[in-house]
């Protein structure tokens, strides 16, 4: 049953964007556009310097970005334009570090890596990317790797740059870690805000605001598609000398319980809100007036069997319900006007009824 849209906060917030936050797709554009002039630009030097592996591969890869930006523009897939944008990067810098390319200072572009995997993927990527990354450096540092790729490092620069490199890794997991965390938290904080917004926090059911807009929400699916439903007002009879006998914790106890029978009786689409002080709202969608009737003597019965127990006793309560029909082309408030004349009838015909609004079946 809705008690409100929002209920507890999502465990997969993160994929939400908080305001101010680049979007994925947007940075990987930007990245796009500034990765293909200067692949381009370090092409044509390469191909000043004899070098024939070098500048085609950079021409492909800046092609190959240009393809991928343009697949994202036409298809719209965000997944395949991350997958695309990672495994052309990957392949540049394993190139450039490989080929030692610019009389091997083209490695330094190695440092671009980490900040860009972590932000763009989630943190499980960035981990495994990084640490594949690092792993290969490793090797391609070593005597293996310098029987297979001869790579013009000298002992300092390979130490200095793993070192730099592990370091700069590090710190952007940190980093990344806490941009997470405080998302997450941002978000959370925002749900927990609109739960509140839209809840009482005596009993949890949709406060009356909320429950006004899932009425007009149900009245225009009614206008849309003549889809009837019913309202019942409700009010706990006699409850001041509820309070002043026993107390106003007392008091709350029966509103909540109330809340809890409620919550019981009525079905998963149907929304209950607290209308006010002692007065309680149930909107039953698809349902003409005879049969919410007939759920206002369910639910009238179950709350004048419960009781709440106070010391050796316990204390009752009866509940009288005005129950009303959408109509052709009246208004929410019409409506509401209907039912509650209907619960003003229940409580002049002498409490624990329950009516239906004038002109549709009484009880
Ligand atoms: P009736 O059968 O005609 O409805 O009589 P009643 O005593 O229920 O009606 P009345 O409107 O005179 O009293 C409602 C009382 O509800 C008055 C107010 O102090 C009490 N009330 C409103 N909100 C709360 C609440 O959150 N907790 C408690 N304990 N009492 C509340
Ligand atoms: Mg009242
Ligand atoms: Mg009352």
């Amino acid at each position: 049953m809705t008690t409100g849209s929002l209920k507890t906060p999502d465990p997969k917030l993160s994929q939400f964007r908080v305001k101010g936050e680049i979007p994925v797709p947007l940075l990987i554009n930007w990245l796009t556009a500034v990765a293909i002039p200067l692949l381009l630009f370090f092409a044509w030097r390469s191909s000043l310097r004899d070098d024939p592996v070098t500048s085609p591969l950079l021409v492909t890869i800046a092609v190959l970005l240009a393809i991928n930006a343009a697949v994202f523009w036409f298809s719209g897939s965000k997944v395949a334009q991350r997958r695309g944008f990672i495994a052309l990067i990957t392949v540049l810098f394993t190139y450039l570090a490989v080929h030692a390319v610019e009389d091997g200072s083209a490695i330094i572009w190695l440092f671009a890596y980490p900040p860009i995997i972590f932000y763009i993927s989630d943190a499980r990527v960035g981990v495994l990317a990084c640490a594949g990354g690092f792993i290969a450096l490793l090797l391609l540092f070593s005597p293996l790797g310098d029987l297979i790729f001869s790579a013009p490092y000298s002992p300092g620069f390979r130490l200095t740059m793993l070192a730099a490199l592990g370091f700069e890794m590090v710190t952007c997991y940190i980093l990344d870690q806490s941009r997470r965390r405080s998302k997450l938290g941002l978000l959370k904080l925002a749900a927990d805000f609109e739960y509140a917004a839209k809840h009482d926090s005596l009993t949890g059911l949709a406060n009356r605001r909320e429950a006004l807009a899932q009425l007009d929400a149900e009245y225009q699916r009614y206008l849309r598609s003549a889809r009837s439903f019913s309202v019942l007002l409700m009010d706990i009879d006699l409850f001041k000398s509820v309070n002043d006998t026993h107390g106003h914790h007392v008091g709350d106890e029966l509103i909540i319980l109330v809340a809890r029978t409620l919550r019981g009786e009525c079905r998963k689409i149907d929304t209950l809100a607290r209308w006010g002080g002692e007065e309680f709202l149930a909107l039953l969608p698809e349902t003409e007036t005879d049969e919410a009737l007939k759920m206002a003597n369910r639910i009238r019965e179950a709350i004048a069997r419960s009781a709440v127990p106070v010391d050796e006793h316990a204390v009752k309560a009866t509940i009288s319900i005005g129950a009303a029909g959408m109509r052709a082309s009246e208004s929410i408030d019409r409506l509401l006007q209907h039912a509650d004349e209907a619960l003003y009838r229940a409580k002049t015909l002498g409490r624990d009824q329950a009516c239906a609004a004038e002109g549709e079946n009484a009880a």
